[in-house]
């Protein structure tokens, strides 16, 4: 049944296989595979390893890309602003336009054939291979800059879009020049490929496996598991329910790690205008 909508996916649109992001997510999969050698284990990496995780993952992409920037949940300085979104470019998943341009085109269609990864079409089309892709549809730079319109004349915004894999190699060579090779698996190669499977999650298991607490119009789940994985964007059926609140986790049990920094940064005076509905 899958073969079929990803048939239907890709028809009517003009589409070409991307086999420099199949290279790169290949070059990223072996990379990773370096941290089993005990030559590139080392306890300062995996400490590195473990702040990267939560300062890309958490503060750049669920924080800044998806709650602040996508879904406007709260107003900050331009400063943290740039500092956040800068922190989600290091995630390597397109710098800040594409990225959001690409969240809005899913909430706007989701689970259906205008939906940039589709459910519909299978797991692992939802989780990895609507990427493989490059399709008019949803790759086009116009058709991008409508869903960010809002946004689109961010010079440093345009920057991060345009350099985001230099940006990655600049970051690399700093960590080999303070902490050798070991640094490099640890915080560039298995940061990003974790990273990016626990972003993925959300699009592909949070899709299909998980419970709802409100009626939605799309396949939406929340999951335990991966909301412990990125830090509260599992609770995605409660997303897609109120998409503008900066808080994931409603019920008592929602732990929603990325909104108790959001909640203690306004607490700073850092954040206003917060978009909390229960
Ligand atoms: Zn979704
Ligand atoms: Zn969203």
């Amino acid at each position: 049944m899958y073969h079929i909508y990803i048939y239907n996916t890709l028809q009517g649109t003009s589409v070409k296989l991307n086999k420099q992001v199949i290279a790169w997510f290949i070059f990223l999969h072996l990379g990773a595979l370096l941290a089993f050698l005990p030559s590139t284990f080392s306890w300062s990496a995996v400490g590195l390893f473990v702040f990267m995780y939560w300062l890309t993952a958490s503060v750049g992409v669920c924080f800044g890309f998806h709650r602040y920037l996508t879904h406007r949940g709260m107003i900050m300085p331009k400063w943290l602003d740039y500092f956040i979104i800068f922190c989600g470019t290091l995630a390597c998943q397109n710098g800040p336009l594409k990225w959001v341009a690409q969240h809005r085109m899913h909430h706007d269609n989701s689970d259906t054939l205008n939906d940039p990864h589709n459910i519909q079409a299978g797991f692992l089309w939802a989780h990895m291979g609507w990427m493989f892709y490059n399709r008019h549809q949803f790759d086009n730079s116009t058709r991008l800059r409508k869903f960010t319109r809002d946004i689109n004349k961010d010079k440093f915004y345009q920057f991060l879009d345009k350099y985001f894999i230099h940006i990655q190699i600049a970051l690399g060579i700093v960590f080999y020049l303070i902490g050798g090779i070991s640094w490099v698996v640890w915080g560039i190669f298995v940061r990003l490929v974790l990273v990016y499977h626990a972003t993925w999650c959300v699009n592909s298991v949070c899709h299909k496996w998980g419970y709802t607490n409100y009626r939605t119009s799309d396949l939406s789940k929340n999951n335990y598991i991966i909301a412990i994985l990125t830090f509260g964007e599992g609770w995605h059926s409660n997303h897609h329910k109120i998409p503008r609140s900066i808080k994931h986790g409603i019920k008592k049990h929602e732990i929603d790690l990325t909104y108790y920094l959001i909640y203690g940064l306004s607490k700073l005076g850092l954040l206003s205008n917060l978009k909390v509905y229960s």
